[in-house]
């Protein structure tokens, strides 16, 4: 017989674990399940340096999660590794299926989180892994010593950016207008940096090359010019990373969850719409994505399961 637990929790970043602790803590029984690794987008990030209490030199995205999921664990959170491919969350009880399992549980917290957004250019797929990437902490140490070219204009573009030159023997930002979204103090950061260059007003239109990744075209939005980018002779190849923004991992829920843009609406309790659903972290719909928001929303999450549970 399937277990019935108290919450089920889909998702295991900062809000997913956050929720863990919390619910574990009040002695619900928890289960988290997570596709891959813990962390979502925390774990491609490759320093930290506001999650308040942490260490303050700046600490790895994987140092820091690895720690919430031994927290959590220790209160008594479940793991279940699996991939959802349906949910019924529509009655009193919560019916997920995965791959592998089918669960059960009296309350849902969902924590999906999101995904890099791609880049939108010609023949992208064919060259992710072989040029192009979404990740700079997983792929810089490929591109040592070779040229990269970083898409976007946030805080993510322009902090994996410098990150980006520790390896890189130059790094060009490619933004489609003409001033940075990023933060003040990582802006200067950037600008300070001899080996960061920039591309204003434009997008990358196409990429190509031979198995890799090797020439791009570019268009200035502002003129409509199209210049080819050929890699360096000797090198062969270039690195091509895009960091602009996140799409929201949402839809198993579409059709049950009321959802804006894609994203979960929730009031300031984390509930959905449907009753014993709540949802926390990047999948809803908020003003600030970050680590503390994410543990913050999962903590709400988890005490309002707890109420909902006791009636
Ligand atoms: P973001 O702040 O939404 O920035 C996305 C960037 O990509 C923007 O510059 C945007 O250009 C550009 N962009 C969007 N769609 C595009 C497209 N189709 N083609 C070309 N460019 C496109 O995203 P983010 O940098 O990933 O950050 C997400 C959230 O995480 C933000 O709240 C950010 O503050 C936070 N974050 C914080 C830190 C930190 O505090 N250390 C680090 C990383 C991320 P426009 O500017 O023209 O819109």
């Amino acid at each position: 017989m399937t277990k019935l637990y108290d919450v089920i929790i889909i998702g295991a970043g900062p809000a997913g674990l956050a929720a863990g602790l919390y619910a574990g803590r009040a002695r619900l029984s928890t289960l988290i399940i997570e596709k891959g690794q813990d962390g979502g987008q925390i774990s491609i990030t490759d320093e930290i340096e506001n999650y308040p209490g942490q260490n303050p030199e700046g600490e790895s995205g994987p140092e820091l999660i690895a720690r919430m999921a031994k927290q959590a664990e220790k209160f008594g959170a479940e793991r279940a590794s699996d991939t959802i491919k349906e949910v019924d969350l529509t009655g009193d009880i919560k019916k997920i299926k995965g791959t592998k399992g089918e669960y059960e549980a009296k309350t849902v917290i969902i924590a999906t989180g999101a995904f890099p957004r791609p880049i939108g250019c010609k023949n992208e797929g064919q060259y992710i892994g072989k040029g192009i990437s979404f990740c700079a902490t997983c792929d810089a140490a490929f591109f040592e010593d070779f040229e990269v070219y970083v898409v976007g204009g946030g805080d993510a573009a322009v902090e994996e950016a410098v990150y980006l030159t520790k390896f890189a023997r130059k790094v060009t930002i490619i933004h489609r207008r003409d001033e940075l979204r990023a933060a003040k103090s990582v802006q200067e950061k950037a600008f300070a940096n001899d080996k960061i260059s920039f591309l204003w007003d434009t997008v990358v239109d196409s990429v190509d090359g031979d198995g890799i990744l090797s020439s791009m075209v570019v268009k200035n939005k502002k003129t409509g010019e199209l210049t080819t980018i050929t890699a360096d002779e000797d090198d062969g190849m270039f690195g091509l990373f895009g960091f602009i923004g996140y799409l929201p991992r949402s839809e198993l829920f579409e059709g049950q969850v009321d959802m804006k843009d894609g994203y979960i609406i929730t009031d300031e309790d984390m509930k959905t719409n449907l009753p014993g659903v709540f949802a926390a972290g990047d999948i809803r719909v908020k003003s600030l994505r970050q680590v503390i928001t994410a543990a913050a929303d999962g903590a709400i999450a988890a005490v309002q399961a707890y109420k909902y549970i006791e009636g």
